[in-house]
């Protein structure tokens, strides 16, 4: 840090995006006081936790975590607002090292082959202007040195709103979501799919589906927020 960045943050503050307070300089994004109080799910640590059982004969899964707990009034939000919703795409990267950082220790990226971000619909993505999700592979893959393949799969339905639909129309409305282009780069291998937001796990379900035709695939899933717990 110079001097000059000292003074660019004397003059123009860069605030926490989740208390508002003006970073230090050596601050990113969050102030470490509201780092050291995120919500984690420490899920990683559980074998068969819960998330993994919600995916059990549904797809072939490894192993499954969320790295914070989601709920809507909390600092999640402000999280996910900011990247999902105001633009900040570098958040994303900040999130994923984050991510990668407090599982990395535990064994819960043992044997992955890369990444694969959950692919928004073409039109979404250019509306956003990046893929939220590509932006947390990224932060992980800084971490992890794991490769990314986008490419593998697409999404190849436009999804409405979700939020009101039930739980059988949402899965519904999920079938045929994706398409795996790509299927010779997965066979044998054993991918990390990581999205923004857990639910009901139908998104990540409906990927898997996409990909069901590729021999000895395994599926790990690593997402940034887990909802549904408040
Ligand atoms: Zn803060």
């Amino acid at each position: 840090m110079t001097i000059w960045t000292n003074l660019w943050d004397l003059f123009f503050p860069r605030p926490c995006v989740i208390c508002g307070k003006p970073l230090l300089q050596m601050e990113n994004f969050v102030c470490l006081h509201c780092l050291s109080n995120l919500p984690l799910t420490n899920l990683h640590l559980q074998k068969d936790n819960e998330i993994e059982k919600n995916f059990w004969g549904k797809m072939p899964i490894e192993r499954a975590t969320s790295y914070l707990y989601y709920s809507k009034g909390g600092d999640v939000r402000n999280l996910l607002y900011e990247l999902k919703y105001y633009g900040n795409k570098e958040i994303g990267r900040f999130l994923g090292h984050c991510m990668a950082n407090s599982i990395s220790l535990s064994g819960f990226f043992d044997g992955i082959d890369f990444i694969v971000p959950i692919p928004l619909h073409p039109k979404r993505e250019k509306e956003r202007g990046y893929n939220q999700s590509e932006w947390l592979a990224k932060g992980i893959a800084d971490i992890t040195h794991f490769p990314i393949h986008k490419e593998v799969l697409i999404r190849s339905s436009y999804s409405t709103t979700q939020t009101h639909k039930t739980r059988i129309e949402r899965f519904e409305s999920m079938r045929d979501m994706f398409k795996c282009i790509h299927p010779e780069v997965l066979k044998d291998k054993h991918i990390l799919l990581v999205d923004d937001v857990l639910t009901t796990g139908a998104t990540l379900v409906a990927a898997s589906d996409a990909m069901a035709g590729v021999g000895g695939l395994r599926i790990s899933v690593l997402t940034l927020a887990l909802a549904g717990y408040d």
